[in-house]
């Protein structure tokens, strides 16, 4: 009989006007330090929400740019531990939610953050809650933050209990105001977690479950996202299948095309979910060989009748973009020989090959 752990601590509330229906709740301390990017906090009306319910002091750090750095993490941290914050709130897209996890680690842990990656840290991180503005990482409800490390050339996900966040107030207005652009590539990211999660030798009976429904959702969402009418159930379906997808990669990880999808991130400024979108249908193609059955479930819950209309969608969100990647045999040599060193690669079925993870890649981009 299977055997599995389902691990979820994050309160979830999600709907119309949760956060300014929130109150009390939304305060986990008796001081905060509140996280955001440089625009969208405000553009989408969730920091006004939160401040007109919040009832105690704060400071505010609105400098997290996209694919946020080691740097930014440490003047956040530095500012709460000055600022004397006991609890943390994040607002925005899965970077400032990811950095406000590590701030608050950096709060009570005088520490370099590269050193997180060796040894851990010690004190948990202070208390969190997330607002996501888009429907995309899932960050909300999972134990990763991943920051962009120039030492390293890549970007690498930390990974602890206490990074879950305490209460996720999930609003889907919040994501109205979001360009098409983004809405895509943040959907696409995740779509990919919910794929990758299914398809990850991590899977267990209760992530299949979450998964399942998350893919079932998503495809619902496929025509709208062809012809740009977003309107507030599609919204909500994005963000609902997009935490399910956090639920999902919470337990199982993800794979082989987040492994590859981080070089196109670091050296080619591809945002993350259009990485993950350009890489999808082959990394599928490939998975069909070892897990048929698994992969013919997906493309059936997305009511897509075969692997290439999954690369037709695909080709529709992103082959305008292709052109701005044009990758040497070099360059594509050791993106999937470095993909080869992280921990998706182990999750990925089928156990892929540098000389596999190579064609996958090259197919991905010379269409
Ligand atoms: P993002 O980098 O947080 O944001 C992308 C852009 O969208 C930014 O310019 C942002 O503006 C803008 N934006 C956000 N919400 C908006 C809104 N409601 N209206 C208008 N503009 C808005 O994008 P993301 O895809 O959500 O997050 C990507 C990051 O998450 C990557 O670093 C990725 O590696 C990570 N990730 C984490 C997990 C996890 O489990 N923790 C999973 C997958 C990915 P601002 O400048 O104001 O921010
Ligand atoms: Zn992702």
């Amino acid at each position: 009989m299977e055997k599995f752990n389902f691990f979820m601590p994050t309160k979830v509330v999600f709907g119309q006007d949760v956060v300014k229906q929130a109150g009390e709740d939304l305060v986990l301390g008796s001081k905060a330090l509140i996280v955001t990017g440089r625009s969208s906090a405000k553009l989408s009306g969730a920091l006004d929400d939160v401040l007109e319910v919040l009832t105690t002091p704060y400071v505010l750090f609105a400098e997290v740019e996209n694919n946020p750095t080691v740097e930014t993490v440490i003047r956040g941290g530095q500012l709460a531990r000055e600022a004397g914050c006991d609890y943390v709130i994040a607002i925005g897209g899965g970077s400032p939610l990811d950095a406000a996890k590590v701030m608050a680690v950096l709060a009570v842990n005088d520490s370099y953050p590269l050193e997180f990656y060796k040894n851990g840290w010690k004190t948990p991180a202070l208390p969190l809650v997330a607002i996501p503005t888009t429907a995309g990482t899932g960050s909300e409800v999972t134990q990763y933050a991943v920051l962009t490390i120039e030492e390293e050339e890549t970007k690498k996900g930390l990974s602890g209990p206490d990074l879950f966040p305490k209460v996720a107030y999930l609003d889907p207005k919040y994501t109205s105001s979001l360009p098409l652009d983004v809405t895509i590539d943040t959907a696409v990211d995740a779509l990919s977690h919910l794929v990758e999660g299914y398809l990850s030798g991590r899977a267990t009976a209760a992530s299949d479950l979450v998964a399942l429904q998350g893919l079932a959702l998503w495809g619902t969402t496929i025509r709208p996202l062809k012809t740009g009418d977003l309107d507030d159930s599609v919204r909500s379906a994005l963000l609902l299948a997009s935490s399910l997808g956090g639920i999902t990669i919470a337990q199982t990880g993800t794979t082989l095309v987040h492994a590859l999808g981080y070089p196109l991130t670091y050296f080619h400024d591809y945002p993350h979910g259009r990485a993950n979108g350009v890489l999808m249908a082959e990394y599928l193609r490939y998975t069909h060989q070892v897990a048929p059955e698994r992969v013919e479930t997906v493309l059936e819950l997305l009511e897509l009748d075969s692997l290439d209309d999954f690369g037709d969608l695909m080709d529709q969100f992103f082959s305008q973009y292709l052109g701005e990647l044009s990758l040497s045999s070099e360059q594509i040599q050791l993106y999937a020989s470095r993909a080869t060193l992280t921990r998706n690669i182990a999750n990925s079925l089928g156990n892929p090959s540098v000389e596999q993870l190579t064609k996958i890649l090259e197919a991905s981009i010379m269409r």
